[in-house]
């Protein structure tokens, strides 16, 4: 480990084992950087890229960031937001999204967020919790518990919960439901302050950040191919949402052009029909590695 920090290679803290492992691992994957097999180790070095990659408890990776022990880290928001770690966001990365919720036990009911005065809520976010109660000035107790905050409402130690619900089946065999949302929540690469004044680091992320915008953008983009008649072409052009000008091929047939663009993925379902209707034959939608804009 000793070797590890003093190589100058820049640091990215990363969750060991959990819900945002092989998301960012296949983030660095996307970004052309590859790891080699980690499964006990604490630091790895990437084969192909001056970057070592520290393998953490989720919780600790804002202080770790924080402190310098790490230079980047990825994180949710929540876990970000709820250790209050003096870090910079640097890119919210679309994966990993979850809400914070507020349940209530299923017989009840919870018409206005004022109806929260004097109750008990159990969460394991506190600080967001809070803050979320202080915005909306409610003066409600909040009951810290680490895990299985759940079961709190039946062992008679909170009124209501405030936690992550993705299926609603935990709250369900607790008899909960869910009332509303408090803090929605997405993986985020932060970045330790002062790589600002450390022109080498600094160098290093600008390096790293190009390849996740890259592939961050070539995820949301994908290729789209087609043939077209000739006489339609502009119809055509005027219903493809490009990002820039589609190129034009000739084709065998002096009456066929082939067409081909980059559009945002969620487009797509939108106009395919449209395409078709103005005469566009084997449309293909491929996915794209890698795109610098
Ligand atoms: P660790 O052992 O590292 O402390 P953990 O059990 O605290 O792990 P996970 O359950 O792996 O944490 O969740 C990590 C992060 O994934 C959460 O902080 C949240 O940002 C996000 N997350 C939680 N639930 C979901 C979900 N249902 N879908 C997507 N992302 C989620
Ligand atoms: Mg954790």
């Amino acid at each position: 480990m000793g070797d590890n920090m003093l190589n100058g290679n820049l640091k990215l803290a990363l969750q060991k084992n959990g819900r945002l492992t092989e998301k960012s691992l296949n983030l660095l994957k996307s970004c052309d950087i590859d790891i080699e097999e980690y499964s006990a180790r604490l630091i790895v070095t990437a084969r192909n890229y001056n970057l070592d990659i520290l393998l953490l408890r989720d919780d600790d990776i804002p202080e770790y960031v924080m402190d310098g022990v790490a230079d980047i880290g990825i994180v949710g928001e929540d876990v970000l937001y709820e250790k209050k770690a003096n870090v910079d966001v640097v890119r919210k990365l679309g994966y990993g999204k979850c809400k914070l919720s507020l349940a209530i036990p299923e017989s009840q009911t919870l018409e206005d967020l004022s109806e929260l005065n004097g109750k008990r809520i159990a969460t394991s976010f506190p600080n967001i919790l809070k803050s979320y109660l202080t915005q909306n000035n409610i003066n409600a107790t909040v009951v810290e518990i680490s895990g299985s905050v759940e079961i709190a409402p039946s062992l008679g130690v909170a009124d209501y919960i405030c936690d992550l619900v993705s299926t609603g089946n935990t709250l369900k065999f607790n008899k909960l439901k869910k009332s509303f949302d408090i803090f929605s929540s997405q993986a985020v690469l932060i970045a330790n302050k002062n790589i600002e004044n450390d022109p080498d680091k600094k160098s290093q992320l600008d390096n790293l950040l190009v390849r996740i915008d890259s592939a961050l953008t070539a995820r949301k983009s994908k290729y789209l191919m087609m043939n077209a008649p000739k006489n339609s072409l502009e119809k055509i052009e005027s219903i493809i949402p490009s990002l820039k000008s589609p190129t034009i091929l000739p084709l065998a047939d002096p009456e066929m052009v082939a067409v081909h663009a980059v559009i945002p993925t969620s487009k797509f379902w939108e106009i395919y029909k449209d395409l078709k209707e103005a005469g566009a034959s084997g449309i293909l939608l491929l996915p794209i590695e890698n795109m610098i804009v």
